[in-house]
């Protein structure tokens, strides 16, 4: 296996992948998978990236890296729901499959789009196309920064909660919500509540929306 696609696999193998890259696919495998996970087809990635790593630690082989890996999963799961809400609000299902003319309108199989019947890109804000799958023994590019990754603005490790006051707040924009404090019940329903807002947030959508699939799922 030299390249890793995230298309070829379903959204809760992708998941799974991010959980256990790296790990040995012996012990992953020996414990019941999750719904919608296929032990066939997700023993053959782990076990590549397992060996790969072992290779990195024992001689030093360069490869892509997991965290490449996980960045190429997380954009394609970040994605999926982008064009499932796009799909929502008319647009078709899958608009990498299209070319796009400067009026807006999608041409399915148009020169330049996705060929064949599975998706290969992601069109990104500026209208430039990306690859999804990523191949493996291609050492990590130095200095290479791609475009999804805003390292001068990580995503906050948890939301804002003060148990004193008995409040949770959005650590982007600061939306808050009350709970009686000292209630853990009462926190994790107040949890939930900021995950809705982080889900429905007009300001900064994309990035509530990438901190709610960090936290949340
Ligand atoms: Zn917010």
């Amino acid at each position: 296996m030299d390249v890793f696609d995230p298309v070829k696999y379903s959204l809760a193998e992708n998941k799974f992948f991010l959980k256990h890259l790296g790990e040995s696919p012996i012990t992953v495998l020996k414990d019941s998978l999750p719904e919608g996970v296929n032990a066939t087809a997700v023993q053959e990635v782990l076990s590549t990236v397992y060996q790969l790593e072992e290779e990195r630690n024992h001689r030093g082989w360069v490869w892509a890296g997991i965290e490449k890996l996980k960045a190429s999963i997380e954009t394609y799961l970040t994605e999926w729901i982008r064009w499932k809400e796009m799909s929502a609000r008319g647009a078709p299902r899958f608009p990498s499959m299209h070319t796009w003319d400067s009026r807006g309108r999608p041409h399915r199989g148009g020169i330049g789009s996705d060929s064949g019947s599975k998706i290969s890109t992601y069109i990104d804000k500026d209208g430039n196309r990306h690859k999804l799958a990523l191949s493996l023994r291609d050492g990590p590019v130095e200095g290479f920064i791609p475009s999804w990754i805003k390292p001068e603005a990580p995503l906050p490790d948890d939301l804002d909660i003060d148990m004193d006051a008995g409040t949770v707040a959005c650590p982007l924009c600061g939306w808050t919500t009350n709970y009686s404090s000292g209630s853990q019940s009462q926190l994790n329903l107040a949890r939930s509540r900021v995950a809705k807002h982080l889900k429905s947030a007009k300001e900064e959508p994309e990035r509530h929306r990438d901190l709610w699939q960090k936290l949340f799922t």
